[in-house]
């Protein structure tokens, strides 16, 4: 019988020898199996446990110096500001920031962490729907170097905090550019019915009402239209010409405008898909923004870290039931959300060599958490797996541990960063004194 075909669409899943061949820091070895670098996942596993995150540094370094080269190569001065959302632990932001990198951060936690990396105040951008006055001032107090605003009323709270510490901080107005990325829609973010941003439409106005504010220095424009795009480069042509035609339009009103900050969302390939390379990515914004003698910064978060990690789990057993296959991981939902959340397809590989070329049946892969959808995949093809068996999942680097949570009462899992033949344990494994720490029983709650 023909494998079912998996429900992400019409082509037959990629290979275990595909995937490998896809992801050069991964090798399959005759001996050891799989290789992180040149770690043996096993080592791996048996030094720290399952399930961990595994990141490899040599591929967070040269997918950031690869981009920063198609951004050279088109022409434009450029910075990169990686979204820490993606990947907030502190080895990889203190190994972007010795690639160059600034960062782009979203909350007071995420500020912290980046400074805590060393990261310095003025490379650091604060972007987000929902900055509250605590958040704002603190970033003031850090000397931050941009503050990417949402809206007029956020730009008037902002002010009077910038007045009355007597500071005047440098900020961009985040522009809606109706454009339409066609991706997930729980990750859309360009669009006029989006939370985010101001509607173009309505920008000159806003940004004219930025630059009579105390306290603010407006310096530029800001767009992000959404995460793992690839449809092409077109939504990104659309909304950089339509940002380029309206830093001309506030130049031409006598406002200066300096710097646009082109977001992120240049998506990967998880399964097949095809998206823009980081040289369509860079003319696209050099169509838009190129002739304007303009700073432009780029936030890049999954395209850096996405494809640089993976989740290392066990096999906790299987199960055959009445028209499935289960693989039960030691990994769950928990740990790893994309597939839950966002119907995500993750590549799955089994660490042992005997597992790569034994024959392949169709199962569902699925994790030990009390929801139906703690499942990582249906209709996988792979080899009988017993218990223990080690299994990854694959491009798990970025919005992989930062969307974790320790639901069923399960400790985050300890993160690892791999490069050449080393190791090392950058998170350990949370233990259950912390996963109870800070809660307080009231002794009225059992009064008898
Ligand atoms: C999430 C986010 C990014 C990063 O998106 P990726 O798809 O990971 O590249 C960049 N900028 C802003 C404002 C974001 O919210």
């Amino acid at each position: 019988m023909a494998l079912a075909l998996s429900p992400a669409g019409p082509t037959p899943d990629p290979t275990f020898q595909e995937l490998v061949a896809a992801r050069p820091w991964l090798m399959m070895d005759p001996l050891a199996g799989l290789l992180a670098e040149e770690v043996p996942l096993v080592r791996i596993a048996a030094a720290v446990g399952t399930p961990a995150w595994v990141y490899s540094a040599t591929t967070l370094r040269e997918r950031t110096r690869e981009l920063r080269r198609a951004l050279a190569e088109a022409g434009l001065r450029a910075k990169l500001h990686f979204a820490v959302k993606a990947n907030p632990n502190l080895a990889v932001l203190s190994l972007l920031a010795a690639e160059g990198c600034g960062a782009d951060v979203v909350s007071e936690g995420e500020l912290r962490a980046t400074r805590a990396a060393g990261i310095p105040a003025g490379d650091i951008v604060f972007s987000g729907v929902g900055k509250t006055p605590r958040e704002l001032t603190l970033a003031l107090a850090e000397g931050i170097g941009q503050i990417n605003l949402e809206s007029v009323e956020e730009a008037e709270v902002l002010s009077g905090i910038a007045a009355s510490l007597g500071r005047q901080v440098p900020v961009a107005l985040r522009v809606n550019p109706d454009v339409d990325p066609r991706t997930h829609a729980k990750i859309t973010t360009g669009r006029s019915e989006n939370k985010f941003g101001v509607d173009i439409a309505l920008a000159p106005e806003a940004y004219a009402k930025l630059a009579s504010l105390p306290g603010l220095t407006p310096v530029g424009l800001a767009v992000h239209i959404g995460s793992q795009i690839t449809s092409g480069v077109a939504a990104f042509q659309a909304a950089y010409r339509r940002l380029g035609e309206l830093v001309v339009l506030l130049r031409a009103k006598g406002l200066p405008v300096q710097r646009v900050d082109c977001g992120g969302g240049l998506g990967i390939s998880y399964r097949d898909e095809a998206p823009a390379s980081a040289a369509a990515l860079a003319g696209a914004i050099r169509a838009g923004l190129g002739r304007l003698d303009v700073e432009i910064m780029v936030e890049p978060g999954r395209w850096i870290a996405g494809p640089a990690g993976l989740l290392l789990a066990a096999v906790v057993l299987q199960k055959q039931g009445l028209q499935r296959r289960f693989v039960v991981l030691d990994a769950g939902m928990n740990d790893l959300a994309r597939p839950a959340m966002y119907d995500a397809w993750h590549g799955i590989l089994p660490v042992a060599p005997s597992h790569f070329t034994a024959p392949v049946s169709p199962a569902d892969v699925v994790g030990p958490v009390c929801e139906s959808s703690d499942t990582f995949a249906r209709n996988r093809a792979l080899p009988q797996l017993a218990p223990g068996s080690l299994v990854v999942l694959l491009d798990a680097g970025a919005y992989g541990v930062s969307m974790s949570s320790t639901y069923n009462a399960r400790p985050l899992a300890p993160e690892v960063l791999v490069e050449g033949a080393r190791f090392a344990v950058v998170r350990e494994r949370q233990g259950y004194d912390a996963l109870l720490s800070g809660q307080h029983v009231p002794p009225w709650v059992n009064r008898s």
